[in-house]
Parts: structure tokens; sequence; C-alpha cells
């Protein structure tokens, strides 16, 4: 046998994603799972409903159309028009995906050649890594520093060189919570512009933020022609297992990632596009009531990581508390996780491994709480003896 290496070099040392590790170890010692970001609670029942009489109508159960139903392109065209007032073609302007890890995936194995140059923030999301490395490219990772996570701008200017060819912004971002204000966005939208650079956004928690607001970057000027965005039904709509996501962006860009996309799945999901279709189309109400349920946990958790001790900042969108646990006398982030399930019965995720410069998120450690209401507090009473030994 060969003594080469079996893994391909550019996914060298990636090994098991973090969230699998981390609930691998929640079920393996019967913890609370604060780790990987999955609600305990399944989105609306009609919802569901939706979806079960798909597959029983036989709407889905065979390959359904490479760019997605046009159900599904309609509701995603419509809802970007409801909340951001853009318009896209749900025939050339949108794609349907496998969830929006498929949507990144695809996007990034389009647009980039091998030696282009992407900025992305870090702590950055664990897939934008890997799917770089498999395109061949470079990240040059924007850290966004403790306590504030706001992305120095001057920072980024310096970071473009003539081999930059896109920008990869998450906002509401995961996992520090930093929501890009109007300003962050419009600077970053001139240096695209100036630089022409090609933006990739992920936008997956558009509609968690608790402070400001969400505005997508393809709706400032000179953006809709070089901006990809994502977005995907698993956070919003707390059906994180149906894996259906999507790409809006000009019929050039979306032809380019549908390319990609074709080889990766095909297609997926089919009788749950019918059902995120009619998610899509839920009222006002459903997206108000969801982001103050998560609000109320938001300040239920972050009250009770700082009675435990903790160094807490609060977020200003998604589902996830970024901490610091330096005041509990703990310096590092991986070692903690590692020992929490044993020590106390709960399960986190280390922020170092989002970093290139993991000392910057050393003793970060990240908390979800997108779960029911006496689990936050048990997990909390639970995190309490950290203090008391
Ligand atoms: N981007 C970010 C920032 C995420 O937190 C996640 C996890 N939901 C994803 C992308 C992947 O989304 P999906 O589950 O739809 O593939
Ligand atoms: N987005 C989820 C998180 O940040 C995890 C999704 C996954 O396991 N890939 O926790």
């Amino acid at each position: 046998m060969s003594t080469r290496p079996l893994l391909n070099r550019s996914l060298a040392g990636m090994g098991t994603t973090i969230f699998a590790e981390m609930s691998a170890l929640a079920t393996a010692t019967g913890s609370i799972n604060l780790g990987q970001g999955f609600p305990d609670t399944d989105g609306p029942r009609e919802i569901a409903e939706a979806a079960a009489r798909a597959v029983l109508d036989g709407r889905g159960n065979q390959y359904p159309p490479g760019p997605g139903i046009p159900e599904l392109r309609a509701a995603v065209a419509e809802h970007q028009q409801r909340f951001y007032g853009l318009s896209y073609d749900p025939d050339t302007e949108v794609l349907v995906t496998a969830g929006a890890t498929e949507a990144i995936a695809a996007a990034l194995l389009a647009l980039l050649e091998p030696g282009d140059e992407v900025i992305a923030f870090e702590p950055f999301y664990d897939s934008y890594a890997a799917c770089i490395a498999m395109a061949g490219a470079t990240r040059v990772p924007l850290t966004l520093r403790a306590p504030s996570f706001r992305p120095d701008l001057d920072e980024l200017r310096s970071l473009i060189t003539p081999r930059t060819r896109l920008l990869l912004v998450n906002t509401p971002h995961n996992p520090t919570g930093t929501v890009l204000t109007p300003e962050e966005l419009g600077a970053i939208a001139e240096l695209a512009v100036e630089h022409d650079l090609l933006v990739v956004t992920d936008e997956v928690y558009e509609h968690l933020v608790f402070a400001g607001a969400h505005h997508p970057l393809a709706a400032l000027p000179g953006m809709r022609e070089r901006t990809v965005a994502i977005s995907s039904a698993g956070k919003t709509f707390s059906f994180t297992g149906w894996k259906v996501g999507w790409v809006t962006g000009t019929p050039e860009l979306v032809a380019a990632v549908r390319t990609a996309k074709q080889y990766l799945t095909y297609v997926s999901a089919g009788p749950f596009q019918y059902a995120v279709a009619e998610a899509l189309r839920l009222p006002d109400s459903y997206y108000a009531d969801f982001r103050a349920d998560l609000h109320r946990k938001r300040d239920l958790l972050a009250a009770g990581l700082a009675e435990a001790g903790f160094r807490v900042f609060e977020p200003q969108g998604t589902y996830f508390i970024t901490t610091d646990i330096t005041p509990l006398g703990e310096k590092d982030g991986i070692e903690f996780c590692r020992a929490l399930p044993e020590r106390c019965g709960v399960v986190a995720i280390p922020n170092a491994v989002f970093y290139d410069d993991t000392e910057a998120g050393r003793a970060q450690v990240r908390f979800a709480f997108c779960k029911k209401t006496d689990v936050l507090e048990e997990a909390v009473s639970r995190l309490h003896a950290l203090r008391t030994g």
C-alpha cells in the first residue's frame, strides 16, 4: 500500500467537525447539549404537516427540478421582496440547495480558482475553511476581537491584494453574534466595488436579530451584480434536519453556482421544498414570535452564564452566546469544553477551533440558546457548580 496520505491534502488536519465531536460527547455523557446549534423543539406543526402531505401526495418523491421546485423559488423571491425590497426573478436568479452548507460549497467551488484569496471574518463557521481549501484558494482572516467583535475596516482594506477574489461575509455572525451595522456594510460594499470583488453573504440567521436590523449587502449600491446571497430554512423555521437552503443573485452568478451544485447533490429534499415554500409565506407574526422567543432565551442564558462566573459577550443576533472563561480561572476553551460534560453535565463549543489565530479565541466558549426554557435553566444551575468547585 502506498505511503501517500489517503485524504486529499486540502482537507489534511480537518478531521471530524467540532459539532459532531461535541454532540457525540453530549450523547455519551447524557449532558445537556448547548454545543451544536439545533433547536430542541421542531418548527410549526402545519409546516411539518405540509412536508408529510407532500410525501403522501407524491410531490417531490422523485428528483425535483435542478434549480429547485418553482413554488419554492417563487417563495424565496417573494421573501426577498417582502423583507428587503429586493427583486429576484425566480426562474433565473434563485437556486435551491441542500442547506446553506451546499450553497457555500457550490459558490466557493464555482467562483474561485487556485491561488485566489478569500477574506472572511474569523472566528469563521467551520465549513468556510474547508470549502475555500477544497477550491484550492487561500483564506485570509479578518479577526473579530473581543470584547466588541467589530470588523476593523482599515484592516480589511489592508488585507486586499491583487489576488483577492472574494469577500465571504457572515451577518448575523456565528459564533460571536455580531450584526453588521449599515455603516460597516456600506464600507464593505465600497471596498468590494472599488476592488471589483465578488461577495458571498451567509445570512442564515437573518431573522434572529435582537438589536438593530438585518440588512442584506446585495441591497447596497453596486452590490447586486457581485453578490451571491445565501440563506436556509434550518434556522428560521427550526427544521435543521431538512437541509433546504437557497442562493439569490444575478443570472450569471446563479448559473455559475448551479453548475457546481449539480455535481454535488444534483437535487435534494424534494417534499421538504414544498413545505419550506409554505413556511416562507407564514405571516409576520410567525417571524416576530420566533425572534421574541429567542430574545427571551438569550437574556435568560446570558444572565445565567454571568451569574455562573463567565464573562458574557451579549450577541446582537444568532442563537449563540460567546463567553470568556478567564474569570473562572480557566485559560483554554478546548480543554474546558472537553472536561465540561464530566464536570457538570453541559456541552459547549470552544471558539478557538474557528480561528487561525487560535490565541485570539483561546479562552472563548460558545453556548447555544435555541433550547427549551427549562433546559436552559437546568444548564445554568449545573454551570453554577463551576463556581462552587
Ligand atoms: N452558515 C452558518 C453561519 C451556520 O451557522 C450554519 C449552521 N446552520 C450554516 C451556514 C449551515 O446551514 P445549513 O444547516 O442550512 O446547511
Ligand atoms: N450551524 C451549527 C452550529 O454552528 C452546526 C451545523 C453543523 O453541525 N454543521 O452549531
